[in-house]
């Protein structure tokens, strides 16, 4: 994997870029992938405008997350609103996560039932 490190001024520090593979899908005018990753996407990363790609944060965290490249992630588990599974997902800020199943989006909340239990409620936006 080639990645090239980029100084963000968003983070203000160096972060790793690196391009997704292309995949060919049966539309050659439709290229899918190809797009750049953060490899150092944070928490703080998904409010506002990466400065880097010009995109919303929220997206290069969903890319990330669709992505098979390795990074640090956390995860929870919680019942998928969009697929109907109880899955695994990539948290992608306090209220945002990546279902590992089907690639959905879906918002969350945590809602604590006692001093240490907490379930997470999820929602498709
Ligand atoms: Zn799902």
């Amino acid at each position: 994997m080639e990645t090239s490190s980029v100084y963000c001024p968003g983070c203000n520090h160096k972060v790793r870029l690196t391009m997704t593979k292309e995949h060919r899908s049966g539309h050659a005018s439709l290229p899918d992938g190809g797009e750049v990753v953060c490899l150092d996407f944070g928490e703080g990363c998904s409010e506002g405008t990466c400065p880097l790609t010009g995109r919303p944060g929220m997206v290069m965290g969903v890319r990330l997350a669709k992505s098979d490249l390795p990074h640090e992630s956390k995860t929870l588990t919680a019942h998928c609103e969009a697929c109907g599974n109880v899955a695994e997902m990539e948290i992608l800020d306090r209220t945002h996560a990546v279902c590992s199943l089907c690639g959905s989006t879906t918002e969350y909340t945590v809602v604590p039932i006692d001093a240490t239990h907490a379930i997470t409620v999820t929602r498709s936006p």
